[in-house]
């Protein structure tokens, strides 16, 4: 049965589809069974200087310049409802190319949808102020859009972030290139393909699809790029900042967590654990805001990870498209680092509460399916419980006292996202006044969807923020004037 058809007709470069070379193609495969599904140019330096040469071209041009702010609002509210009207086959493509659930792919087409009409309502609200300096003078800023804005997109959810990253870009006036992740560009290039016929003008957006250190690095390197928005790991985040470094080039960072539930005793147990679990499973664990460490009060540690260790051994495991509860990871490559943490606590002799093993699904035995796993009684210091695992692997570590929770939640290298879990609300606040992180939830968890909340790290999860209102200082600059009169 043939669910989507999948053609892909090349890059999207000026407004026109750059057909591919032959020899020039990235293999793009289903994580649930490992077939090939399309394939994808394989851009590089070439595609990606005439992508952004389109974009300055297009930037520059008197089209995009009298282009006004309420019509790119009127463009955006389009492009939300063409996602709407093909939203089944968006989820559909998106659970074949990332292996997710298609629950959580209609999740994320109708975020991407919101993200649109979102920044639709913003185009024409982005303002400046006055300043009252003297009498005489009149003096006022303007926030302008700051040029060419290059997006590297993850592989984790790749359709929200592709719009998120277009949406943005359009509502301030930029004009964007896009480079996807090389495992995840069918969404994004389905996107950009619905789009065309809502008459942008050609270059305002561009996909280049390619490798990392390929055309991702010649984007991040590009000399005509005015600012460059990176989510993905902490080690491709340095290389894309000393690339933009070398440009004077601002750059927004989002490089994943290692973020903690912080579960008192006085929590709402049932709640604690709704959310605890989907945290972590959402995604099969492949998600940088994962709660992917449970740090419990000890008076209660026994009894909560037995609970939670039965919810997650009664979750369906299985291809997306059947809409199990947790789909495979995304390839051999990161199971295989998914396992190797496995394999250390093994080693190290933590107790697996449950899970850390690969399940062959039937018919589908090439895919890459895991367990999810509790690893229980980890050392807050070990490796398990600082490294990101990106998988659906939780670690559990107790505390006894709030300002020891406060210390194992904070001292981790990264800062993304906590949850706090607590019926005191005196103490909810007062822990969440002392994490070192971009967001806390307080007796809920959830960044995924939270369009208008803005979004990103302390520490290493990186700098600048996505999302809400606060992602538009990202995407303008500020002029300021003073006219004497
Ligand atoms: P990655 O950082 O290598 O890839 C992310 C994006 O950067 C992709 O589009 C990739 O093509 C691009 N890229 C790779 N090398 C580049 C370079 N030299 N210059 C410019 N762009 C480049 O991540 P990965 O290898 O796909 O995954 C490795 C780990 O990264 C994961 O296991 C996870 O821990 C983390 N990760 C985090 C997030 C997140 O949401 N923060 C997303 C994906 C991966």
């Amino acid at each position: 049965m043939k669910l989507v058809d999948v053609q892909v007709q090349g890059c999207f470069i000026g407004g026109e589809w750059k057909v591919p070379q032959k020899e020039r193609l990235i293999e793009v495969k289903n994580p649930g069974d490992c077939s090939v599904l399309a394939f994808v140019p394989r851009g590089d330096k070439e595609e990606i200087d005439l992508a952004v040469t389109a974009a300055k071209k297009a930037f520059l041009s008197t089209e995009w310049k009298t282009f006004k702010p309420y019509n790119r609002g009127k463009l955006l509210y389009l492009a939300a409802e063409i996602i709407r009207e093909n939203k089944e086959e968006l989820a559909k493509l998106e659970t074949l190319n990332v292996g997710k659930p298609l629950a959580q792919s209609a999740v994320d087409v109708e975020i991407a949808a919101r993200y649109f009409e979102y920044y639709a309502g913003v185009a024409d609200k982005i303002l400046g102020e006055t300043i009252p300096v003297e009498p005489g003078i009149i003096n006022y800023t303007v926030r302008e859009p700051i040029g060419v804005v290059g997006h590297i997109i993850p592989w984790n959810y790749p359709l929200q972030i592709a719009a998120r990253s277009i949406a943005v870009s359009i509502a301030t006036g930029n004009a964007a290139v896009l480079k996807p992740a090389e495992d995840t560009p069918l969404t994004t290039l389905k996107l950009v393909e619905l789009m065309e016929p809502l008459g942008l003008p050609k270059g305002i957006v561009n996909v280049v699809t390619g490798y990392g250190h390929e055309a991702g690095a010649a984007l991040s390197a590009h000399p005509d790029i005015n600012h460059i928005t990176f989510t993905g790991s902490v080690e491709t985040g340095k290389r894309v900042m000393e690339s933009a470094a070398k440009n004077i080039v601002p750059v927004t960072l989002e490089l994943g967590g290692k973020s903690p539930n912080i579960v008192f005793a006085d929590c709402n147990e049932e709640q604690a654990l709704e959310w605890v679990l989907k945290s972590i499973v959402q995604n099969a664990g492949q998600t940088c805001s994962a709660g992917s460490r449970l740090v419990i009060e000890k008076s209660i540690k026994e009894a909560f990870v037995g609970e939670l260790a039965a919810m997650m051994d009664k979750l369906s495991i299985g291809s997306g498209i059947d809409n199990h509860d947790l789909g495979p990871v995304l390839s051999k490559k990161q199971f295989e680092r998914i396992k190797s943490f496995i394999d250390l606590a093994k080693k190290d002799g933590i107790r697996i509460a449950t899970g850390g093993e690969r399940i062959l699904v039937e018919g589908s035995e090439s895919g890459y399916y895991l367990q999810p796993t509790i690893l229980d009684s980890v050392p807050a210091s070990h490796h398990l419980a600082q490294e990101e695992i990106f998988g659906p692997v939780l670690t559990v570590t107790t505390f006894e006292t709030e300002e020891e929770a406060i210390e194992i939640a904070n001292g981790t290298p990264y800062g993304l996202v906590a949850g706090v879990w607590t019926e005191n609300v005196g103490r909810a606040h007062r822990v969440a006044s002392q994490l070192q992180c971009g967001q806390v939830f307080i007796n809920h968890y959830g960044a995924g969807g939270g369009i208008a909340q803005p979004f990103g790290g302390y520490k290493k999860s990186g700098f600048g923020r996505e999302k809400g209102l606060e992602a538009l200082r990202n995407y303008t600059q500020v002029k300021n004037v003073a006219l004497k009169y």
